[in-house]
């Protein structure tokens, strides 16, 4: 899977990515935003929108065929199953961060979605090395599951799941690609910072040196 396009740092295309894996940026795309909890992938437009900006789809062909779905109902239905999937892996993943494992039931999805869409992957040349990537056959907006199957897949099996975290500070969930493990918020920019700022004050309000 390629990163996130980063032209601009931690927001692209409206969008945070600043998980280190796509399937947490998934998760982040309901923030909590000043106006309160936020549903990022607002309608199928939306989701290609996200789709091109996290990298998981490339191709100038698969572009417009996720083009050609924005008045889809069909891809309005899908949509919706994605978006109460993530709800699912939400939970997964809040109890993989509390160290208990996910409900059995929600494996058994993620089996059974994997059967039924399962991934192909591909080697490609990228840059002087060879990566695998998954390929991507859309013909109906169904055709998204096997990436998204894959990488829940990926996320459950983590051999360092102690890196999947959530903020301290808001609701963000990321992997902490640190060498000491030791990241504690989302982005220093969006949470790091206030955090610091507000122990600071906090500090200096009770006498202490800074
Ligand atoms: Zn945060």
């Amino acid at each position: 899977m390629r990163a996130a396009n980063s032209e601009s740092g931690e927001w692209v295309d409206g969008f945070l990515f600043v998980a280190n894996r796509p399937i947490l940026d998934f998760l982040n795309t309901r923030p909590v935003l000043a106006q309160g909890p936020t549903e990022l992938l607002s309608d199928v437009r939306a989701l290609e929108r996200w789709l091109i900006a996290s990298g998981m789809v490339h191709s100038a062909k698969a572009k417009s065929i996720l083009r050609s779905w924005q008045h889809s109902p069909e891809a309005a239905l899908f949509l919706k199953d994605l978006i109460a999937f993530r709800e699912r892996l939400r939970d997964a993943v809040l109890r993989m961060e509390a160290g208990s494992a996910p409900a059995d039931e929600f494996i058994k999805e993620v089996n059974r979605g994997l059967l039924r869409h399962p991934p192909i992957t591909a080697l490609h040349k990228r840059g002087g090395r060879i990566v695998r990537e998954p390929t991507l056959e859309l013909k109906r907006p169904s055709d998204l599951w096997p990436l998204i199957f894959d990488e829940a897949a990926g996320l459950l099996s983590e051999p360092e799941a102690s890196r999947i975290r959530k903020c301290e500070a808001c609701v963000v969930h990321y992997f902490d690609t640190s060498r000491k493990g030791s990241r504690r918020w989302c982005s220093m920019n969006i949470c790091g910072n206030k955090f610091k700022v507000a122990a600071y004050q906090r500090r200096k309000r009770s006498g202490e040196s800074p």
